[in-house]
């Protein structure tokens, strides 16, 4: 597999070191995961997925980040505790990722149950006179790790000293005890404003900042050093460059060997953040109707460097492709009088008889270009020869990879149709308000009408 590292900016062959350890950021749970992080999450999925198939034999680990200031607010806020508050969030973004068909991560470490490996890891960093200690906080200095700034590629000086992710992690803008404002916390003395939310530590009551979280549950599952590591843009500065420089500085060895850094998802050419409030979670895509594999095929029509607008038009038109592959699948059961479960499960790794979906398969070995890899599936789809030997197993690892699952042939009755080609007619005439009525009454029948450029699609509500 070849992949663009973030830090050489080359597209390098991944490392055949094993154990393959691959550590992805998790979300920030205090509310509903939108589809901008779905798009990084399901990338890191087919990723992982094309290891799979590569014989790499991933270990992967995403974290739970369950303890930060929106999470402390936003907890206090519904009068609920922070475990509580933060285990509701958890679940509702595992149903999601069910949903979405994203395979289990080997470990899902929640940051609150790591907190003894975090002051592990700051006891170090004071010991090799990286830290210091003020007010009963703790923060890197940044000056004294020479490598500081190597993944963003910008010298010291000129690295923003404040920034906010998409969560509102926010550099510790409001804290003044630092000897260097490019310095960040590692941990954060207890104030009246975080209520109950504390531990003990060797300086005193707190809580651990967030780059720390990460630093310490990567390297606790996967070792000193591993081989991918993947986020959103928004976390290569600064909490990916402070994760190296927490990393590497504690334990003198390179951290990771790989960076994977995906585009946002964007809505009018602007992130789909929580804090612009321009998101779609899945739950709103799916009270209109569309499928929860359509969403992912919609994410991985553009290629992962670059930013991918958001349209529901685009939406649609994912759930026409869609159904193209589904007839080839119902076309190619029905031929070889094959069970739909039998392409619906894993393939055994590492999978090695690419034939007609070769070119799929290649476009993802080469710097996971899924758009291509899906361009290449639709020009070999027509020409696909159903006696191909071995077929049912090379269509099972191909559906395998992008991570969709066939449904079973279902056709809408023939009064829906009807009104639908009737709807269909009225939107080319341009008579919109007939259209709108149409598509009203074929939603009270149970169906929504998806359109693509040239044809619909009716789906089952
Ligand atoms: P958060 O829960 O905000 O910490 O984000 C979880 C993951 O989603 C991180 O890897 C973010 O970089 C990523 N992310 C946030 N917004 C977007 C977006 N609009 N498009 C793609 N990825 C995003
Ligand atoms: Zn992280």
């Amino acid at each position: 597999m070849f992949l663009k590292d973030t830090l050489t900016r080359q597209i390098k062959e991944l490392s055949r070191e094993k154990p393959f350890g691959f550590y992805c950021c998790g979300p920030t749970v205090y509310g509903p995961a939108h589809i901008g992080n779905f798009r990084t999450f399901i990338l890191q999925d087919v990723l992982r997925r094309a290891l799979e198939l590569a014989g790499y034999a991933p270990v992967h680990v995403r974290n739970i980040t369950d303890v930060d200031d929106k999470t402390i607010l936003r907890s206090q806020q519904a009068g609920l505790s922070l475990k509580k508050f933060t285990e509701q969030w958890t679940q509702r973004f595992l149903d999601d990722c069910n949903k979405l068909n994203l395979l289990s991560p080997h470990q899902q470490p929640r940051a609150t149950d790591h907190i003894v490996q975090q002051i592990q890891l700051i006891q170090k960093l004071i010991e090799r006179g990286l830290a210091y200690v003020e007010n009963g906080s703790v923060y890197f200095r940044v000056a004294a790790y020479k490598d500081y700034g190597k993944l963003t590629q910008l010298s010291p000086e000129n690295l923003r000293t404040q920034s906010t992710n998409s969560a509102g992690h926010v550099n510790d803008v409001d804290e003044y005890d630092r000897d260097n404002v490019r310095d960040f916390a590692l941990w954060k003395a207890h104030k009246a404003d975080d209520g109950d939310v504390f531990w003990e530590s060797p300086w005193g009551k707190g809580r651990p900042g967030w780059h720390i979280e990460c630093s310490a549950m990567s390297m606790h599952y996967l070792g000193e050093t591993f081989n991918l590591h993947g986020g959103g843009i928004d976390l290569i500065f600064p909490h990916h460059e402070n994760e190296i420089a927490q990393s590497e500085g504690a334990t003198g060895k390179p951290f990771v060997r790989h960076w994977f850094h995906t585009t946002h998802l964007t809505v009018d050419g602007k992130k789909m953040s929580k804090s612009l409030g321009n998101l779609y979670t899945l739950e709103d895509l799916e009270k209109q109707g569309f499928s929860t594999d359509s969403v992912r095929y919609l994410l991985l029509s553009g290629h992962y460097s670059q930013p991918l607008n958001f349209t529901l038009d685009s939406l649609g038109a994912a759930q026409s492709a869609l159904s193209r592959i589904e007839k080839f699948a119902h076309k190619l059961l029905e031929h070889t009088r094959t069970e739909l479960s039998q392409i619906n499960t894993s393939p055994t790794f590492p999978f090695t008889q690419w034939n007609v979906f070769k070119p799929t398969w290649e476009a993802i070995q080469n710097d996971m270009n899924t758009p291509q890899a899906l361009g290449e599936l639709f020009s070999s789809l027509p020409q696909v020869d159903l006696d191909t030997p071995g077929l049912i197993h090379e269509f099972r690892a191909l559906l395998f990879l992008f991570g969709f699952k066939m449904a079973a042939p279902q056709s809408a009755p023939e009064a829906v149709l009807q009104l639908a080609h009737q709807r269909w007619q009225a939107k080319q005439a341009k008579d919109f308000a007939l259209a709108d009525s149409l598509r009203a009454q074929i939603q009270s029948l149970g169906w929504q009408m998806l359109d693509g450029k040239d044809s619909f699609n009716l789906v089952k509500l």
